[in-house]
């Protein structure tokens, strides 16, 4: 990565840049002091009142279901010449985001609580709260009144225009606009359409594929593996799940046998294809059924209308127009990887198959990228990190963090933070860190939001709260928590979403941080991990933490980066692969979904965009995505993450680079502050300045233009 004369001179001002325009609170600020600085400014800063036992979880979800239910019945029983606006959406907006705060609070309890009991009554109430929201999207009455309303087409404001529409459209989305006989017909195929995605869910489960190796078989494979419990059998040989990912990922990199390989591979392209490839035909067809009875052309058209990308054409004009920018590195990558195959099997001819890229892929990183991941954990010792990642996300969005006593905590060691505008020291927020394991806790990483912001009944704004879970190594005795590199650019992917929550300022709940569409929702936070990859960002907080003159050399972030590029179009193309195949499945009408060859279509998309897969084999029918939850959805995570690094190249182009201030001003304003307050392909180009582009996503693929 090439180093800009602009950002290494904001590296020098940055310490400095630091002296806050704040007002003085006493030496240790306190929550109470915020909450006052808050209510000089019409705004409550109002923590989540967690609760304590079981009971009291039931108790507290039940009142507010309840008030909930009350509040709903008598909007809709209102008399209709009184209905307005204010007494029907956005009461709505309000009444519904009560649920959502104590729904985000049993959702966090069970995911947090040291104690089991909690736990399962969380997990017990969130099913109970999503089962309300589905009947609260069918009610005849509200439905009614908020249609009344929006017939009446009233004079409103931007903000408000669009909440009124939107909730129109998930009305005419559910078919509560098609006549009672219709809308039962769709109700019951939407029915038959969650059970045929349920059992091709239980037929993955049930999947099973064993095959026994000799140890000679199996050369390559780590011996740790074949010491891992079940693997070894009575008579000598090896038992490989091919159902299982880790099984059959250790074969796929590791086998030296490409028969070995070959039969693990076909196997899994085997799995489950006697049931699901016909239960995905019915899927699709049903699918394309219900999008024709709510008067869309395709499933497609019918799950993107509400994304960015607005319709299943675009989402496929943005996968060929990616999968043409990769073909020369994606061919180049191959080649390289062809060459390995060649150099070990002495044929001149030899052919990267199926089976062959993730075993030459894993060759290639262990001869030419070595790098000792171990070794750089020294540079990213975890309260440096942290704050070192405070102090850029302070500087580029003119925020200021201050550490209070939390009233309460859900476990020991966790930390809350108050948020402030710094040049005006107005609060904005409040966010929880809950960031080491214990037992029974999330074991992943995510941004959990505790509570909305929004403009409450009196006039005034509510201020949103967030908690950031994750799970870093835990200190030792003798050494502080260490982080890998790929932990630094989690934590600022991760803390990027408590950015969105606590720099959303929409007046309506439902216009709020995430309620972004789905494709767009992780671009922001996915343009921050770009951070971490720049030396100039590092060098402001990593240094050996034996020696903290010493900062990460230029060289081993040049080959971090260059390992990361290696196989990059190829891991992109992979990516498009199961995109493509998604939108082939799901861009057709019925009468062409009923003629359509499931595996066909699918492995077409393999081969087009990666390698063929081996004959006979059914990829799809072990792929549970498409089915289930990503469907004509699958696009969605590349096109966030070109867009993404489209955004990033603002900050790279920028005098001050990834610090620059004012490029990240533009970016709080612009994307974090509107949230969904209105149309985000509109916002992210007032970012930008420009047309979006897959140029910079291209560039950090490795492409030289
Ligand atoms: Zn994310």
């Amino acid at each position: 990565m090439t180093t800009r004369p602009g950002a290494l001179r904001t590296l020098l001002v940055l310490a400095a840049a630091i002296v806050w325009q704040v007002p003085a609170f006493a030496a240790t600020p306190s929550l109470a002091d915020f909450q006052a600085a808050a209510a000089r400014e019409h705004m409550s800063l109002t923590l989540p009142d967690y609760a304590r036992t079981p009971d009291e979880l039931r108790a507290r979800v039940n009142t507010a279901l309840k008030e909930a239910d009350t509040a709903l019945t008598a909007l809709a029983a209102q008399d209709p010449a009184k209905l307005t606006f204010a007494n029907t959406f956005a009461a709505f907006d309000a009444i519904t985001a009560r649920v959502g705060d104590v729904s985000a609070m049993s959702g966090t309890i069970a995911e947090s609580s040291l104690d089991q009991a909690m736990r399962d009554a969380g997990n017990e109430l969130n099913v109970q709260i999503e089962g309300w929201g589905v009947g609260l999207d069918y009610r005849e009455d509200i439905y009614r009144a908020l249609k009344a309303v929006a017939d009446a087409k009233p004079k409103l404001d931007a903000e408000s225009q669009r909440l009124m529409d939107e909730q129109m459209l998930s009305y005419r989305r559910a078919g509560l606009t098609l006549p009672a006989a219709q809308k039962t017909e769709v109700e019951k195929l939407r029915k038959d359409l969650s059970a045929l995605t349920t059992q091709f869910a239980i037929n993955i489960n049930e999947a099973r594929a064993p095959l026994d190796f000799t140890a000679e078989e199996l050369a390559g494979v780590p011996q740790s593996f074949l010491e891992s419990p079940g693997v070894k059998q009575p008579d000598g040989k090896f038992r490989v799940m091919a159902n299982v990912t880790w099984h059959a990922t250790a074969v796929a990199e590791n086998a030296d046998n490409p028969e070995t390989r070959k039969q693990v591979n076909i196997a899994r392209t085997q799995l489950a294809r006697e049931k699901n490839v016909p239960l995905m035909k019915q899927i699709v067809v049903l699918r394309a059924d219900i999008a024709e009875r709510l008067g869309y052309a395709t499933w497609a058209d019918y799950v993107i209308e509400v994304k960015m990308a607005k319709n299943g054409a675009t989402a496929v004009k943005f996968e060929e127009d990616l999968l043409a920018g990769l073909q020369p590195k994606f061919t180049a990558e191959m080649e390289t990887l062809r060459q390995l195959k060649v150099k070990q099997t002495g044929q001149a001819d030899a052919q990267i198959l199926a089976w062959d890229v993730s075993y030459y892929t894993n060759r290639l990183m262990k001869e030419k990228y070595a790098i000792d991941k171990e070794e750089l954990r020294n540079f990213f010792p975890y309260q440096a990190t942290l704050d070192g990642m405070f102090a850029i996300y302070q500087k580029i969005f003119g925020l200021k963090f201050t550490q209070i006593d939390p009233p309460y905590v859900w476990a020991e060691g966790v930390q809350l933070y108050v948020v402030q505008d710094a040049a005006s020291g107005v609060p904005m927020g409040a966010f929880y860190l809950d960031m080491f394991p214990r037992e029974g806790k999330y074991n992943h990483f995510a941004c959990f939001p505790q509570k909305a912001g929004g403009v409450t009944a009196a006039g005034g704004y509510d201020l949103p709260v967030a908690a950031l879970m994750c799970n870093f190594p835990a200190p030792s005795a003798d050494k502080p928590s260490l982080l890998t590199h790929a932990d630094v650019e989690t934590l600022f992917h991760e803390f990027g979403h408590v950015m969105h929550v606590m720099l959303s300022r929409s007046r309506y709940v439902a216009q709020g941080a995430f309620s972004v569409p789905g494709d767009f929702v992780e671009a922001p936070s996915q343009m921050l991990e770009a951070w971490v990859w720049d030396k100039a960002v590092l060098d402001t907080f990593a240094a050996d933490y034996r020696d903290p003159e010493k900062k990460i050399p230029a060289a081993t972030i040049a080959s971090l980066v260059e390992a990361r590029q290696a196989t990059a179009a190829y891991a992109t193309r992979r990516q498009q692969s199961f995109g493509i195949m998604d939108l082939a499945l799901h861009t057709v009408s019925k009468a062409d979904a009923e003629k359509m060859d499931i595996v066909a279509v699918t492995n077409a998309a393999l081969t087009r965009a990666t390698v063929a897969p081996a004959p006979d084999t059914a990829f799809i029918a072990y792929f549970g995505h498409l089915a289930n939850g990503y469907e004509a959805g699958y696009y969605g995570y590349l096109w966030a993450k070109v867009m993404a690094l489209d955004m990033a190249s603002v900050f790279k182009a920028a005098p001050g680079g990834f610090l620059d201030e004012k490029v990240g001003m533009r970016l709080r304003n612009e994307i974090y502050g509107v949230g969904h307050t209105r149309d985000v392909a509109g916002s992210v180009e007032s970012f930008l300045g420009r047309p979006r582009s897959q140029q910079a996503f291209l560039e950090d693929v490795g492409i030289k233009q």
